[in-house]
């Protein structure tokens, strides 16, 4: 996501002052207890493969080998898990009125109905190690930013495969989204960061039946990762950001689904959010210590392979696939 330029540093400022109003001290909430669907089970080793198999490709970035065969890796697999596939393809203007090719992919399960949730994440990944000290002009591996979110949503796509639910699902792989300004650029125009294309082209041309409500996953992969209630979340989509903790929380991974509340992050859910006026979410690893940092290896060369924990993976992607199961009128199917 971006963190750059003025437009964040006023974010921050404000994330400072809401802090400052709500103090650091974790939230004593009792998560609300309901009754669990039958869901599919979350199978961890899966999505670790499919992080895997992502870096393996190499770097997402626009324009490289390695953005072809991921694209083409995720809408095979959708179309192997039985989701009507399809793609948008356009070009888009980033920082410096630079040109970038865009390549956004799109699942749809039970593409008729209308009662949808929409899970989604950025696919591409971060071109420099802006937050590095070394090799800062050098791609990163991107294994948690954001392979970890994309392999999330794939796995969740073959549990839904296997068991399906009885709402529909829109999977949606947002390209463009962290191809913004490195920070050692010298900004020409604080708001012309360039973050979040993908997001913005999708929810610009937005039309058919609108989901529900939906869930931006990004960064959900790390050692020990703790997921926090983002302010542009809570304010956006209170009601289910809280539901999505508290089943979370039932599901007994109360060690990642922190109650504390932090500030706001300029992801892809905010022109979900904006320009569509779909309440979504964002799970997103922020320092909970620090609560305007994100994860601490993020935007540098040690976000690789080795910064995964399974167990990470399966506290989101259990929860998730809980949600779909557990939306209201959504009983699980006897398929
Ligand atoms: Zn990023």
């Amino acid at each position: 996501m971006g963190q750059n330029g003025n437009l964040m540093r006023s974010l921050l400022l404000i994330s400072a002052l809401i802090i400052g109003l709500l103090g650091c001290n974790p939230n004593r909430r009792v998560p609300a207890v309901v009754e669990l669907a039958k869901a599919p089970v979350f199978n961890s080793d899966s999505a670790y493969s499919y992080i895997e198999q992502q870096v393996g490709f190499g770097y997402r970035v626009p324009g490289m080998s390695g953005h072809q065969q991921c694209g083409d890796f995720i809408l095979a697999k959708l179309d192997a898990y039985g989701f009507t596939v399809s793609e948008q393809r356009d070009t888009v203007i980033g920082y410096d009125s630079k040109e970038f090719p865009l390549r956004n992919i799109i699942g749809k399960w039970n593409e008729a109905s209308t009662d949808r949730i929409l899970l989604c994440a950025h696919w591409d990944s971060r071109p420099f190690a802006d937050q590095d000290a070394d090799r800062k002009e050098e791609p990163i591996d991107g294994a948690n930013d954001n392979a970890s979110g994309v392999a999330v949503l794939l796995e969740i796509a073959r549990a839904i495969s296997s068991q399906s639910p009885t709402i529909g699902v829109d999977m949606v792989f947002f390209d463009l989204e962290d191809q913004g300004r490195p920070v050692f650029d010298t900004e020409a125009d604080p708001n012309d960061h360039g973050y979040c294309l993908g997001s913005k082209y999708w929810s610009e041309h937005f039309s058919g039946i609108k989901p529900k409500f939906g869930i931006l996953l990004d960064m959900v992969g790390a050692k020990g990762a703790q997921f926090t209630l983002e302010h542009f979340s809570w304010e956006y989509a209170n009601s289910e950001l809280l539901q999505v903790w508290d089943l979370g929380n039932q599901l007994g991974y109360s060690d990642r689904f922190i109650y504390n509340r932090t500030g706001p992050v300029f992801d892809d859910h905010m022109h979900i959010n904006q320009l569509i006026g779909i309440p979504c979410i964002d799970i997103i690893q922020r320092d909970v210590q620090n609560q305007t940092l994100f994860w601490s290896d993020w935007h540098t060369h040690a976000d690789e392979l080795d910064a995964i924990d399974k167990q990470t993976l399966e506290s989101v992607g259990q929860t998730v696939t809980q949600v779909i199961y557990n939306l209201p009128n959504a009983e699980p199917s006897s398929k």
